[in-house]
């Protein structure tokens, strides 16, 4: 490991044309944005039978079977795709624990992945994608494509990296959202750790913030985290329903998820159409109730995607409202119920549309009786997918 990273690129790139596609595959995979989600060789025909494995897996099981499986050593996550024509293919792919930004080289994560280097050269289907990211990388792809939707077998320690992404399933028909990509980030982590507060990560304004806060809760203890884990789950189901592309910042709501800055990063890696963070607030003041949404004063993506951010940040309001019948606060956002701040990581940090939903007061008695209702959260869910769809002229 003494030599620089450009040595050990020439060298695997020495060993054959092969094992160059192979690696530009995996750099592919990482550089469109899909985290730890892995483009396989099973996307171009489309194989059923995984994709509904892996989305389902991902997107309802509160309690992951990955608490269930052994570690894996902690540098490399290895993930086994079976495809139907009795093929097998298993690619490993390195969990630095570091955020790989989009323009992370990809030679230094190839290199440093040992077993990326062997099976997947065998794959034609994975040079062909390969060959077509380049001149594309941040373009979201559109269809029905398995992209292997893939979730970190977390240790419960550490901050993850990478999203979720639930892809439609083959050979829907074209719906109302077809060809958008949704970013849902249930607000917070399944479980906390003191270790999370202590990380500091870039906030944007070249500040820096906690990785994570533990959230709020109401008084009897319905964590904050589980209502909005609950109103994503619903969410994204409706909005797949309807065609759209959904990804997850975090896949359960029993571990660490991604840090903040990272939650961020998962929308701009796959050029989301729009990116909703889902929160409830915890003011202290106990007749301060109702709901408002934040947008940021400056964000990433520059003045359009900012003031594009509170036009939709406007229209998910009125839906919001329209659809639960919660009050609009009466304790920020002057009255309007939408709130233009500095301090939030995961809006500051996006380059594309991004807004945050905080759904009502939990400390607040009658705010915290809808929070806490299952049939209420269903109405939430329903209400932001209305405003979704129509933010995006859909
Ligand atoms: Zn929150």
């Amino acid at each position: 490991m003494g030599k620089p990273g450009v040595d050990r690129t020439l060298s695997v790139l020495g060993i054959g044309l092969g094992v160059a596609v192979a690696a530009a595959a995996i750099v592919a995979a990482l550089v469109m944005g899909t985290g730890f989600s892995l483009s396989t060789a099973a996307s171009t025909s489309a194989v059923a039978t995984p994709t509904r494995a892996a989305a389902s897996a991902a997107s309802a099981d509160p309690q992951p079977t990955a608490e269930a499986t052994p570690e894996p050593t902690p540098e490399t996550v290895t993930v086994t795709v079976t495809v139907p024509v009795s093929s097998a293919t298993t690619v490993g792919l390195a969990d630095t624990g570091a955020t790989p930004a989009a323009s992370t080289p990809a030679t230094s994560s190839v290199g440093t992945t040992p077993a990326a280097t062997t099976p997947a050269a065998t794959s034609s289907t994975t040079a062909a994608g390969a060959a077509a990211a380049p001149s594309a990388p941040r373009t979201p792809r559109t269809g029905n494509l398995f992209e292997g939707a893939y979730f970190s077998p977390y240790t419960a320690k550490k901050p993850s990296v990478g999203g979720v992404r639930l892809a439609t399933l083959p050979d829907t028909p074209r719906l109302a959202m077809t060809g958008t990509f949704i970013v849902l980030d249930p607000g917070h982590n399944g479980v906390s750790d003191a270790t999370i507060f202590a990380r500091q990560v870039p906030m944007g304004g070249g500040k820096k913030k906690a990785c994570n806060t533990s959230g709020t809760q109401t008084d009897s203890g319905y964590p904050e985290h589980a209502h909005n884990w609950d109103v994503v789950v619903n969410l994204a189901a409706l909005l797949r329903e309807r065609g759209a592309t959904v990804i997850l910042t975090r896949p359960n709501d029993a571990s660490i998820g991604p840090c903040v800055d990272e939650r961020a990063a998962i929308g701009n890696r796959a050029r989301a159409d729009l990116v909703v963070s889902v929160h409830a607030d915890g003011n202290t003041a106990r007749a301060a109730r109702g709901f408002h949404i934040i947008t940021s004063r400056s964000m990433a993506g520059g003045a359009a995607v900012t003031s594009k951010s509170l036009a939709m940040a406007t229209t998910i309001r009125d839906e919001f409202a329209k659809g639960t019948g919660m009050p609009r606060s009466t304790y920020t956002g002057a009255g309007i119920a939408i709130t233009r701040r500095t301090d939030i990581a995961g809006l500051n940090l996006s380059e594309v549309p991004a807004v945050m939903l905080e759904a009502g007061n939990m400390r607040n008695t009658g705010d915290a009786a809808l929070l806490t209702s299952r049939t209420y959260r269903l109405k939430e869910a329903h209400a932001l997918a209305a405003g979704i769809q129509k933010a995006l002229g859909r």
